[in-house]
């Protein structure tokens, strides 16, 4: 029988249910966070500035609204340098009941700390598969599945050296990987190409934000190599506008690919990326539509029922899926 392990210990696969792949419960630099505790974060779904210490309430209020919607589940995707933070995790899970499927990996797209410069991938391939197998900040709560990341800057140094102890780490485990992409500089080709050297089973890959792009072409020679792919922006209309996004998957749909594909809205409950004036100008330029954990249940899976997705399809998507990627 497959498991899966969340924030309160581990589950039957089966025990995951409609399950959103992709949703921050809180996003920050842990190091200013470290130095500077007194910094606000923002809240997307209010759009106010709170303290720092305000986000565990906020995360609280997240996954109850999730659960309102029917959401049973989330993978969190915070990994180290978005504020990993097992222990809010896990208090907001225990609080409302959602459960959090917790990862292990580093999401950068470029920088690294002399501690990781200074290592081989062999050497933070480690530190994940302890992550894994012992558990995450000292707790026994051990991670799920393992993230990583490639954007703007593409596959350099120092990135290819994080997907190759990645790699490591789920083949010496068997836990999935997340990789973070950007359709936009095609950076999926070459990462997934780093899994296959390293021998991964491409089947236990998902490939991320590949719904930032409407070109099928290259999400098909995406998918041809047998991954799965995140359909995973929803809402972050500066990528790609909604109206975009959902007559691409209501294709992939057509062409057989629901097996493949997760829907969800890479939400966070709380975010430090911006001073909140910066965060409102987006807001109000129009830059995000509805971008909370809301936004998948409440308006994209109506919208494709209207386009005429099945509500096999749809099962698929939300249970099957994650199910099958996130079982071991
Ligand atoms: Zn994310």
């Amino acid at each position: 029988m497959a498991t899966v392990e969340t924030v309160t210990g581990p589950i039957d696969a089966d025990e995951l249910g409609t399950t959103l792949i992709h949703e921050h419960l809180l996003v920050r630099d842990e190091a200013v966070y470290a130095q500077w505790p007194d910094t606000r974060t923002i809240v997307p779904m209010t759009q106010q500035a709170v303290s720092y210490d305000a986000a565990l309430d906020v995360a609280i209020d997240t996954a109850r609204a999730a659960i309102a919607l029917g959401v049973r589940t989330i993978a969190d995707p915070s990994a180290m340098f978005l504020g990993r933070d097992v222990e809010l995790m896990r208090k907001a899970s225990v609080e409302t009941d959602l459960q959090v499927v917790p990862c292990t990996g580093i999401y950068t797209y470029d920088h690294l700390p002399w501690f990781f410069l200074a290592r081989d991938a062999d050497a933070i391939a480690e530190l994940f598969v302890g992550d894994i197998e012992r558990g995450i900040q000292g707790t026994e709560i051990k991670a799920a599945f393992i993230k990583c990341a490639a954007d703007e800057p593409g596959v350099t140094e120092n990135i290819e050296k994080i997907h190759r102890a990645a790699a490591r780490a789920s083949v010496k485990t068997g836990a999935p990987i997340m990789a973070h992409s950007r359709p936009a500089s095609e950076t999926a080709p070459r990462q997934i190409e780093i899994f296959e050297e390293e021998g991964v089973e491409l089947s236990r890959v998902q490939i991320a934000h590949t719904g930032d792009t409407d070109d099928l072409d290259y999400i098909e020679r995406v998918l041809e190599k047998g991954v799965y792919i995140g359909m995973d922006r929803f809402g972050l209309e500066l990528f790609l506008p909604e109206e975009r996004r959902i007559p691409t998957v209501l294709a992939l749909l057509e062409r057989g690919y629901a097996d493949r594909m997760f829907l969800s809205a890479d939400s966070n409950a709380t975010l430090d990326w911006y001073p909140i004036e910066v965060a409102r100008q987006m807001f109000e330029a129009g830059m995000t539509k509805d971008w909370d954990i809301r936004k998948v249940p409440e308006r994209v899976i109506p919208a494709l029922r209207d386009g005429g997705m099945t509500e096999e399809q749809l099962e698929t998507m939300m249970v099957d899926n994650p199910k099958r990627w996130l079982g071991r």
